[in-house]
């Protein structure tokens, strides 16, 4: 572990089908020897569990369990927040594409269960804006919207789920006669989705219902999206979308975490090679935005104001990335809700792909 001041107590049993995986009320472990390993810090203490029996080590509640290069997943985190694609940060990292590829989606998992783990546990005491992030995957004959709901004054990032589109817009004939092909050979999003997406995230948002005020643009989906959730008395206010997006612009939090997604992510900048190739990894990779905007980055990099966690009350201080990832996260001690149990696991499609690599559990992994 990366503190090695304090000599390491296991904080629970790793393995999910022990009873103390939960709980520890009562847990008995035992010291286990040691190993040395090539990466830093050399020597690792190993433990055996007084219940199950099985053995497990300081790394194994690590977010760099059983990686090879441990130093790639601090180094690919701070380079996805900056605009790096995967083979440039495999280039510096002397490391593969692919290597990469498996930390920005590990990163990606972890970002989910810290954000569930450490969500706001009270009622919303502010307005949310919601609105749809566009952008695509594979080709831009696959658009996406990440539906974002942000809270007015805090700007944390409540929740947010992908959604995938149709292509639209001024298409050239060839253009609507490719669209036409690919939509026989592999279907066609559905056309809800919006409405849906937009529903979800607000249920994740506010799963309890209660009294909301939604602020959005005038698409036509948002007033069917706030009619799906029952029980909440909701109150919505509409911006029309031509009005000029500055500060005083009562969608500004959600234009300000969509200017953020383009302006720090490669793979949402416009005319460049660095687009994603799966709608899975524009999940993790937003999942793990999301972390670090909610965190970690001050209001205003220029002139500080707390990270949007402080000003929702949430912590007291920003956390720096390496702190972020300090802890692994167990999924059967978090229990996500079923929209990012999917995104979890790596069931999120990319139509034109077979044969896509899922997340598949191993020994609670
Ligand atoms: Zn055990």
């Amino acid at each position: 572990m990366s503190d090695s001041s304090a000599p390491f107590v296991p904080p629970h049993c790793p393995r999910s089908d022990c009873r103390f995986h939960g709980s520890i009320l009562g847990w008995r472990w035992t010291r286990h020897g040691s190993f040395v390993r090539q990466a830093s810090p050399h020597r690792v203490p190993r433990f055996r569990c007084g219940y199950c029996g099985h053995t497990f080590s300081a790394q194994t509640f690590s977010t760099t369990y059983w990686l090879r290069r441990p130093d790639v997943l601090v180094a690919t985190a701070f380079r996805l927040l900056a605009c790096s694609g995967y083979r440039q940060i495999a280039r510096e990292a002397r490391c593969a594409a692919t290597t990469v590829q498996r930390h920005a989606a590990r990163l990606g998992r972890h970002a989910l269960l810290y954000l569930h783990q450490h969500r706001p546990q009270t009622a919303v005491a502010e307005p949310l804006v919601v609105d749809g992030f566009e952008s695509f995957a594979h080709s831009q004959y696959h658009p996406l919207y990440l539906n974002l709901v942000v809270g007015a004054i805090s700007h944390y990032c409540y929740a947010f789920t992908h959604t995938e589109l149709r292509r639209k817009g001024r298409m050239s004939s060839a253009q609507k006669r490719r669209r036409a092909q690919l939509e026989r050979a592999y279907g066609r999003p559905d056309p809800r989705g919006i409405e849906m997406g937009t529903a979800t995230a607000l249920r994740l948002a506010a799963p309890a219902p209660q009294p909301l005020t939604v602020r959005s643009d005038e698409h036509t989906d948002y007033p069917r999206a706030l009619r799906r959730l029952r029980g909440h008395a909701i109150r919505h206010e509409c911006t029309p979308s031509r009005e000029a997006r500055t500060a005083g612009n009562p969608l500004f939090p959600v234009n300000r975490l969509d200017l953020l997604l383009r302006h720090n992510s490669a793979n949402h900048k416009r005319e460049t090679i660095a687009f994603s190739k799966r709608h899975q990894s524009v999940v993790e990779r937003a999942a793990w935005l999301i972390l670090w905007q909610n965190r970690s980055k001050p209001f205003s990099e220029r002139h500080g104001g707390g990270t949007p966690a402080m000003r929702l009350g949430l912590a007291e201080r920003p956390i720096p990335i390496p702190e972020l990832l300090r802890q692994r996260l167990f999924p059967d001690r978090v229990a996500l809700p079923a929209e990012w149990v999917r995104y979890y696991h790596g069931q999120v499609v990319t139509r034109r792909l077979r044969n896509e690599r899922r997340h598949r559990l191993k020994l609670a992994a």
